[in-house]
C-alpha cells in the first residue's frame, strides 16, 4: 500500500520533530523551508571563527528534552552532549549589587541573606510552590491535547484554579516570599520568555525559576543549534525529505480540506495532510484564504521582540559569565515600555551571553564571541518605530551596563557586528509583528484557549510550534510536534 504523504511547512524545531515522528510511523514526509538551512529561530551563523546562536541560548526544562527525544527513539543526553551551567545567571542590579543563581544551597543562602535577612526561607517556600506548579502544569496542561472543550473543562481540572494560582499576578504573589524588589525581579524575569510581564503573568509561572534551579540550565556542546542538528539526524534517518529555499505562498484548500501547497516559484505539491510549523498567526493571515479567524488571531496578544547584537571581539572578556543579566530597578516601567508603548525602555534590563565560557570552540583562541539581547516592543501597526535609532540606543545601553562591570573598551575591540531588530525577525522567519515568542501566554491564550494543533475548519491541517499549544520555547515546540502528529496519525488511522 502507498504510504500517506504529508507536507510540513517550515524546518523549525517543531517542524523537524513533527516530520521525524511522522516518518517513523511510515508516512512519506516532505519539509518545505523558505530559508537555506534548518532551525528557524533556533538558527546559527558563523563568521571568522566566531559562532553565534541567533535565537535561543538557554536549554531549560531538560526533562522535556529527555522525554521528547525518547519519544523519537533517541537520547537527548547522548545526542546533545549536555553540560550543566552553574551558576546559571549572573544577575547585576542597578546599584552594582550582584546575585549568582546557583544550585549550591550554601552559596544561595549566603547571597540571599546578605540582600534580605530571612529571604532564604522565602526562596525554599517559593521553590516548593514552583515545584507544585511545574508538576501540575506538565501533567494537566503542557502534555495534554485539548481536542474538545470537555477535555479541558473537567471536574478534575477545577482545583487548578486554586492550585496553579492562574488568577493571581506573579509579581504580586512574590510578596508572600520576599520584601526586597531585587529578589522579586530575580525570580520573575523568566516571564519574559512567555512574552509576559510579571505584573500580568499568572503566578503559575513560578514553575520556570523552579525548573531552572531544580533541573538546571544546560548547554549543548556547540550551542543550542545542536538541538537542530540532532533532530535533523533523526529526521534524515527516518527518511524525511527536505526542500530548502522553498517558500510556501499558499495552502490550497477545497471546502473543509487542505489539498497541498503552492510554492513561491509556482510549483504545486499535493498531500493527504499539511502540518504548518511556520508561525500560526502568519499561516492564518498569509497562507490561507482570508476569513474572520485570521482577523481574530491578529487581535490576540503577541509577545515582545528583541534587538540582538552579535559581536566578534579581538580579546577575551573572562570576567563575563556565560549568562549575565542586568536587571533594572524600574522593573515595572521596563515592562510597560515594552508591552504597552512598544519601544525600548529608558533604562532597559538586558542580557549578555558569552558562549566561549562554556565551549572554547565558539570563538577563535584569544578572542571572544558575545551576544547581547535587549527586549523591545514588537512592530506597531503603523510602522512608525525608527529601528535604526532604537538599535543604536540599545547598543549604547549594553556598553553602559557592561562598563559597570569594568568593561569599558568593548567598542574598541569589536571586529564586527551583526544586529537583528524586530524587522529582521519578521523577515527571516515570517513572525507576525516581529514577535520573537509568537502569541503570548496570558490566561486567555493558554491551555484550551491557545490555538489548537488542528485547524478548526480544515480537518487535515495541523500546527506545531511556538504560537500553538502548548506554547513557546524549544522544549515546548517538541511537545507541540508530538501532540500535533499524534492527532494527525489518529486521523489517518495510523496510530500504533
Ligand atoms: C531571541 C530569541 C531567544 C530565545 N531564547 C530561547 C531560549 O533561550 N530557550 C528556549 O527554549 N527558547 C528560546 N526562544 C524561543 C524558541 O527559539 C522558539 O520558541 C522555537 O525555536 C520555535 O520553534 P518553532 O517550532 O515554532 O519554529 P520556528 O523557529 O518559528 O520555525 C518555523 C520555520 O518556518 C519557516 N517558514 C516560515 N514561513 C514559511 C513559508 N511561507 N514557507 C516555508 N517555510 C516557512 C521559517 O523560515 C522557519 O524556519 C528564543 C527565541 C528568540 C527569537
Amino acid at each position: 500500500m502507498k504510504a500517506p504523504s504529508v507536507i510540513v511547512i517550515g524546518a523549525g524545531i517543531g517542524g523537524i520533530a513533527a516530520a521525524a515522528h511522522l516518518a517513523r510511523h511510515g508516512v512519506h514526509v516532505t519539509i518545505v523551508e523558505k530559508n537555506s538551512r534548518p532551525g528557524g529561530r533556533c538558527d546559527r551563523f558563523s563568521r571568522n571563527g566566531h559562532h553565534f546562536d541567533a535565537g535561543p541560548t538557554l536549554l531549560v526544562m531538560p526533562l522535556l528534552y529527555e522525554a521528547e527525544f525518547a519519544a523519537l527513539g533517541a537520547s537527548a543526553r547522548e545526542m546533545l552532549a549536555l553540560q550543566r551551567v552553574d551558576p546559571t545567571y549572573h544577575l547585576v542590579f542597578d546599584d552594582g549589587s550582584r546575585l549568582s543563581l546557583t544550585s549550591d544551597p550554601k552559596s544561595m543562602r549566603d547571597q540571599l541573606e546578605a540582600i534580605e535577612p530571612g529571604s532564604y526561607q522565602g526562596l525554599l517556600r517559593y521553590v516548593e510552590e514552583g515545584h507544585q506548579h511545574y508538576d501540575l502544569a506538565m501533567d494537566r496542561l503542557v502534555n495534554q491535547d485539548f481536542r474538545k472543550a470537555s477535555d479541558f473543562f473537567t471536574f478534575r481540572n477545577l482545583p487548578l484554579l486554586y492550585r496553579l494560582k492562574p488568577l493571581i499576578h506573579h509579581y504580586n504573589n512574590m510578596s508572600a516570599y520576599f520584601e526586597e524588589p531585587r529578589l522579586k525581579s530575580a525570580f520573575t524575569f523568566q516571564d519574559v520568555y512567555m512574552g509576559l510581564s510579571p505584573f500580568e503573568a499568572p503566578a503559575t509561572f513560578s514553575m520556570m525559576p523552579y525548573t531552572e534551579l531544580a533541573h538546571g540550565v544546560w548547554y549543548p556542546r556547540g550551542g543550542m543549534h545542536r538541538v537542530v542538528e540532532a533532530l535533523m539526524d533523526i529526521a534524515n534517518r527516518a527518511g524525511v525529505e527536505f526542500m530548502f529555499n522553498a517558500a510556501v505562498q499558499q495552502i490550497e484548500v477545497n471546502g473543509t480540506a487542505a489539498r497541498g501547497v503552492i510554492l513561491a516559484d509556482g510549483h504545486r505539491l499535493a498531500a493527504e495532510a499539511i502540518l504548518a510549523n511556520a508561525d500560526l498567526p502568519y499561516v492564518y493571515a498569509d497562507l490561507l484564504p482570508r476569513d474572520g479567524l485570521a482577523d481574530r488571531l491578529a487581535h490576540k496578544r503577541f509577545s515582545c521582540s528583541v534587538v540582538s547584537f552579535f559581536w566578534g571581539v579581538d580579546k577575551p572578556y573572562e570576567m563575563l559569565g556565560p549568562h549575565t543579566l542586568f536587571l533594572a530597578d524600574d522593573y515595572r516601567e521596563n515592562f510597560k515600555s515594552i508591552i504597552q508603548d512598544l519601544t525600548l525602555p529608558k533604562n532597559p534590563s538586558l542580557y549578555v551571553h558569552a558562549p566561549a565560557r562554556l565551549d572554547s570552540s565558539m570563538s577563535p583562541a584569544g578572542e571572544d564571541t558575545l551576544i547581547a539581547i535587549v527586549p523591545v516592543g514588537h512592530l506597531d501597526e503603523k510602522g512608525e518605530q525608527d529601528w535604526g535609532e532604537i538599535r543604536d540606543l540599545a547598543r549604547q545601553e549594553v556598553f553602559r551596563r557592561l562598563a559597570t562591570l569594568g568593561i569599558t573598551d568593548l567598542e574598541a575591540h569589536l571586529k564586527f557586528e551583526v544586529s537583528y531588530t524586530p524587522l529582521s525577525w519578521h523577515k527571516r522567519y515570517n513572525l507576525l509583528k516581529g514577535s520573537t515568542h509568537g502569541l503570548c501566554h496570558n490566561l486567555t491564550q493558554l491551555g484550551y484557549f491557545r490555538p489548537h494543533n488542528r485547524h478548526p475548519r480544515y480537518h487535515n491541517l495541523y500546527f506545531a510550534g511556538a504560537s500553538t499549544h502548548p506554547g513557546t520555547g524549544v522544549p515546548t515546540a517538541l511537545v507541540s510536534a508530538r501532540l500535533a502528529t499524534q492527532r494527525l496519525l489518529d486521523d489517518l488511522g495510523l496510530s500504533k
